[in-house]
């Protein structure tokens, strides 16, 4: 049997081998039987009904939540010549008809639905006289009345077992929890079920929490250094914040769109879809963003706020990476939040056993932020994984902390905590530890007290390090009233005392350059060939009006760009090209490899012939254009590519020999705007990537004038300075 499923994955996914798990998955439906599986995001869940739906008799039935999935997933399927379809109140009744009565013929290989179209009668009894080949529950935790994502319909889907006995069914998510997987199996009769539970790591997210100091500048540090031009999601608290951030992202040449539950519904689905559909997208978001995102190339998740949970943070994080390339979750986190959590959480609605639940997690939430080991090992911990540090992809095991003995500070901070009588927050306890002359100290005869000034030994950051540390370990707390005054707790008396030690993280600076990943691409050489191929990605997309990574994953792209392949053959055993696409796609990304070929040869023979016949080429390029002819008019005569004379031109602009409206059509508002673009990308080592300024004008310039205009405007700027 597995013989067929591997060809199917090899000819028609473009696979070459099934991951953990896959294959006995696959295995089990095939002959018959149910099957329940856990398996974390991004794991590959869906070719192990997709397969057996294929190879069995009859059609596959996927029972999907979101009709966006639906919708991404039936695109992606039709894309590798599997004929799926979906049904759902979206689709217009004429391609209902249509879906309706290719089921009806047999000619459907995948159908997905929502649940609540399932139980309708007219669907129970189309089904009823059909073939079916199986049902794939997806999401399978909808069912869970405790979980988060609960829907009603789901419960209904025990029909399953009693009206159709003999197909067999497999049930789907990524939630861990051992309560949820019991609830599954009760809910939807599937005790009998083969369980397949993998791990739950990651292993391609890189997890980094830093101490919040100014963190817009962070943010922007995060974007330009290691993600430009990348897709991402940054979470926010408020909307306020999130409507500020975004506006701040956009001033800064990315694109970034806001995303919360504030916004008109059409708003909201308009910024949703061009994140999927488009590349280079920052969604900046409250946590009502996330459920039902598919896309697999987001590369990062950014938290400028402390989630309520390590639940939310995993999965909020979860989102990145799903095609397994590196991804960051990366996190800022600073005192205020754990005062404003703690604040909301208290002064929340809910019974105490509620509250008090909350408050533990919240409690997880820091110890995990103030950390000194590997942080995958306390998360798979925490959700019941064992997992052996260091894992060698997150802050703390790529760049040790190291701790302090912070005994006397902590002493020093608890009693001005004390005696300031346990009513103020962190700002004023600050100022009379440091010993500064304010309104409110003199208002308070603060200055008569006997720590006041005590702490001038240390320097205020560290002082908000010493206080967020002290209240995340449990010695102090925040009221309860939500006006974030600070109060000592039991555990703190042992360290006034003497009798307890206490040690603290040292706060990191500057992040270090280990857990820098720059680009994709591992060198510098290797950018124009991977510019090039998403552009040709991002046409073909555009031109069906499909999300780019339905045409190819980037995984795929940087095997193109390893390999070079530039025959079909060599293109076919690219990991993601299967049948359908080589078809389709191969010769459009082996003529721009080729081209690229071309023109690093021309360049490195040109580079090692003399100077004199680098000029020579350069200044017949240069007597064309001064004769008024346009860059494909000169590639036409002299029988070279454009890009080459492109690259001629670009050396003409920068040494100021050809101006730059001899080489691209652009109006001077054009060129103004696309070099304040350039401007606001400039890195701290002077660089100037395109990849953001690309995205910024959605692919509207492309790379060839970019590079232009900016060797007009560094001419521009050497002449300045
Ligand atoms: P999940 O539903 O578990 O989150 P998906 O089914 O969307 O994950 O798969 C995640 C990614 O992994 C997809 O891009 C998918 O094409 C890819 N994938 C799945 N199985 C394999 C495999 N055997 N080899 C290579 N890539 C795979
Ligand atoms: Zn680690």
């Amino acid at each position: 049997m597995s013989q067929t499923a591997l060809a199917l994955l090899q000819e028609t996914f473009g696979y070459s081998q099934f991951r953990p798990f896959q294959e006995q998955i696959i295995d089990t439906l095939i002959a018959g039987q149910d099957a329940l599986v856990l398996m974390p995001t991004g794991g590959g869940k869906s070719l192990c009904y997709q397969i057996p739906g294929v190879l069995r008799q009859g059609l596959g039935v996927v029972i999907s939540p979101l009709i966006a999935l639906m919708e991404d997933q039936v695109t992606a399927l039709c894309q590798l010549g599997i004929k799926a379809a979906y049904l759902n109140s979206t689709l217009p009744p004429d391609q209902q008809r249509e879906v309706l009565s290719a089921i009806r013929q047999g000619e459907l290989d995948l159908l997905y639905l929502a649940p609540e179209r399932f139980s309708q009668h007219t669907t129970l009894s189309l089904l009823d006289d059909i073939e079916i080949a199986l049902f794939a529950i997806d999401e399978a935790h909808c069912v869970s009345q405790w979980g988060h994502d609960f829907r009603e319909d789901y419960l209904r889907l025990s029909i399953l077992h009693e009206r159709y006995p003999h197909v067999p069914r497999v049930a789907l998510t990524a939630t861990a929890d051992e309560r949820t997987r019991i609830e599954i199996c009760q809910q939807l009769s599937l005790s009998n079920a083969k369980q397949f539970v993998t791990g739950f790591d990651r292993p391609n997210i890189q997890y980094r929490v830093t101490e919040k100091n100014q963190v817009k500048q962070q943010l922007l540090k995060l974007l330009r250094e290691e993600h430009a031009g990348d897709s991402g999601i940054v979470y926010c608290l408020s909307r306020k914040k999130v409507d500020d951030v975004a506006n701040w992202l956009n001033l800064q040449g990315f694109s970034a769109l806001p995303y919360h539950a504030g916004l008109p519904p059409d708003e909201r689905a308009h910024n949703q879809s061009r994140f999927i559909q488009e590349e280079g997208i920052i969604i900046v978001a409250t946590i009502a963003f996330g459920m039902g995102i598919d896309k697999p190339d987001v590369r990062f998740v950014a938290h400028m706020d402390l989630p309520k949970s390590l639940e939310a943070y995993y999965q909020e994080t979860g989102r990145a990476g799903r095609d397994g390339l590196p991804a960051t979750a990366w996190m800022a986190y600073g005192i205020q939040d754990v005062i404003t959590l703690r604040s909301m959480l208290d002064s929340s609605q809910g019974n105490n056993d509620f509250k008090i639940s909350e408050r533990r997690k919240l409690d997880a939430m820091l110890g995990y932020c103030e950390i000194s080991s590997c942080r995958r090992e306390a998360l798979l911990h925490y959700f019941g994984d064992l997992f052996e540090a260091p894992c060698n992809n997150c802050d703390t095991c790529l760049e040790p902390v190291e701790t302090w003995d912070a005994t006397e500070a902590a002493q020093k901070a608890l009693s001005c905590v004390y005696r300031t009588g346990q009513r103020f927050g962190v700002g004023h306890v600050l100022q009379v530890l440091l010993g500064r002359d304010t309104d409110k100290i003199r208002q308070f005869g603060h200055q008569q007290l006997s720590t006041y000034g005590i702490g001038k030994d240390i320097k205020e950051p560290q002082w908000r390090s010493v206080f967020r540390q002290l209240v995340a370990r449990g010695y102090l707390e925040v009221d309860h009233g939500g006006y974030g005054s600070l109060l000592l707790t039991e555990k703190a008396r042992p360290i006034l005392r003497g009798d307890e030690k206490c040690l603290l993280r040292k706060d990191r600076i500057p992040q270090a350059a280990q857990t820098k990943r720059k680009s994709f691409v591992a060198s510098d050489s290797e950018q124009p060939l991977w510019d090039a191929l998403r552009s040709v990605r991002a046409n073909l997309a555009k031109q069906q009006g499909v999300p780019p990574y339905v045409i190819f994953h980037d995984a795929t792209l940087m095997e193109m760009v390893e390999s070079k392949p530039t025959d079909k053959n060599a293109f076919a055993s690219i990991s993601g090209v299967g049948q359908a696409k080589l078809e389709r796609y191969a010769t459009d990304f082996i003529d721009a490899i080729a081209n690229h070929l071309n023109n690093s040869e021309l360049s490195s023979a040109i580079t090692k012939s003399t100077s004199t016949t680098v000029n020579q080429s350069e200044s017949d390029t240069l007597e064309l254009l001064n004769t008024g002819c346009s860059v494909k008019d000169i590639a036409a005569q002299r029988g070279l590519a454009e890009s080459t004379i492109f690259g001629h031109c670009e050396k003409l602009i920068a040494r100021g020999e050809a101006d730059l409206n001899q080489v691209v059509e652009l109006v001077r508002d054009e060129i103004d705007m696309i070099s304040d673009a350039l401007i606001s990308v400039i890195t701290d080592d002077n660089q100037i990537p395109l990849a953001p300024v690309f995205e910024h004008f959605n692919q509207q310039f492309s790379y060839e004038t970019l590079r232009c205009v900016r060797a007009h405007l560094k001419l521009q700027m050497a002449e300045i300075t």
